[in-house]
């Protein structure tokens, strides 16, 4: 068995600050944590550094890898691994975690946080030939940005606008007397009347000549979208932090969604392509060749094998002509054909064709019917029907009759109503 490293002195802090030994459980730590916390809360009357400390030395030591680093490496080993992510969380938001939030009123955590700006959504229409080849699509997009001439402070003198009404704060304490003569009184919190509770006001004099005091100005930017081969339909691309900037705040996204555009050739389902292609009835009998212009502009041979029969609805399947796959463009999906017959038009062919055509296809599992069969059957007329009318007019039929059912349906309630 190997036993934990030789301790060092510098990997030895943390249990230090949570008042833990090195072979503390995870439970005992999370107890460990939770009462030194409390007690070194900064709303508590707590030491801010305390809590600071006590948080990164939870946050490590909780994490199963991260302390094991530490045990090996001590706070050195963290630095490396941490310093690309910023570093150590903030450590309201490790208490926040650990007590699900709220648990002080008031709590100063939420103040410290930046607001976030809004997302961008633009929907970016692309081609099926975009999505398989890959392709880039410049757009040219206005955002604001803070003012470079007053850092977005919106002031030529670089302070920020005060309000000298309420001092910042946006809110008042408005003093009035109550009661006549009594020397009753009451004050009460007002959003400031100066500033509308914004806790500023720029100065006329003091505004920036470059925003107008508005802190933000209009920038163009050109942004290069790279449409990946294998893409789907609604898939996001997303320009992070690349929204509208605003003062104390963190610029949103810009988010493209992807609409791929209806081709008129292919369909596309998930990795596979489908075409649909129409072969006149010899074709279907003695065979076809067809030239297909792929989305790369490459051109597919695609033919039957000798003597084989092509059957209306059929379809056949060519491996590695499909979508690319995102991630993996070197993986493709199957192209589907899906083969339509033409017959001929009724009257195309005389009783000599007939006859020369019964001589070579195979006879009907019944062949001709006999005389006396015939005249044991009654005989019907058949006439041409468009089905997919018919179907509907049966549709529209039917919800009629429901639509009736249910008047009726209500007509007995609302006598009884009257009753
Ligand atoms: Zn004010
Ligand atoms: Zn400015």
């Amino acid at each position: 068995m190997f036993g934990r490293v030789p301790r060092r002195s510098n990997n030895t802090k943390y249990y230090e600050v949570l008042g833990v030994s090195s072979s503390t459980s995870q439970d005992e730590l999370k107890k460990a944590y939770r009462k030194a916390a409390i007690k070194s809360h900064p709303d508590k009357g707590g030491d801010p550094e305390k809590f600071k400390e006590l948080s990164q030395a939870y946050e490590v030591l909780s994490d199963p890898e991260k302390r094991e680093i530490y045990d090996q490496y001590g706070e050195d080993g963290l630095k490396e691994g941490m310093s690309g992510r910023g570093g150590f969380h903030n450590p309201f938001d490790i208490f926040e975690q650990f007590f699900g939030g709220g648990s002080f009123e008031g709590s100063s955590s939420r103040a410290r946080r930046q607001k976030r700006g809004d997302d961008v959504i633009h929907s970016l229409k692309v081609s099926l030939e975009d999505v398989y080849n890959g392709a880039t699509k410049k757009l040219s997009l206005s955002r604001n940005v803070l003012c470079s001439k007053c850092k977005g402070k919106g002031t030529k003198s670089g302070a920020p606008g005060t309000c000298y009404g309420c001092h910042g704060v946006g809110m008042k304490t408005i003093t009035r007397q109550i009661g006549l003569g009594l020397g009753m009184i009451q004050q009460m919190n007002t959003v400031c009347p100066e500033c509308r509770g914004s806790g500023e006001i720029i100065l006329e004099r003091d505004r920036c000549p470059s925003c107008r005091a508005n802190k933000v100005v209009q920038e163009k930017k050109v942004l290069e979208v790279h449409v990946d081969k294998g893409m789907q339909h609604g898939q996001k691309i997303v320009f992070q932090g690349e929204a509208d900037e605003a003062p104390d705040t963190v610029a949103g996204d810009i988010v493209f969604v992807l609409q791929v555009k209806e081709h008129s050739g292919f369909k596309r389902k998930y990795d596979d392509l489908f075409i649909e292609h129409t072969i006149s009835l010899t074709e279907a009998l003695c065979g076809f060749q067809l030239i297909l212009t792929h989305l790369d502009g490459r051109q597919l041979l695609i033919k039957s094998n000798p003597g084989e029969v092509t059957k209306p609805g059929q379809y056949k399947a060519i491996n590695d002509e499909g979508m690319p796959q995102y991630g993996r463009p070197f993986m493709k999906g199957r192209l589907f054909v899906e083969f339509n017959v033409e017959f001929p038009e009724s009257g195309a062919l005389s009783p000599d064709q007939c006859r020369a055509i019964e001589k070579v296809l195979p006879q009907l599992p019944r062949g001709r019917l006999s005389d006396m069969e015939m005249d044991q059957c009654e005989e019907t007329i058949m006439h041409d029907v468009n089905i997919e009318e018919e179907m509907k007019r049966r549709k529209y039929q039917r919800r009629q009759e429901a639509y009736h059912e249910d008047e009726e349906d209500a007509g007995p309630r609302v006598q009884c109503a009257q009753q």
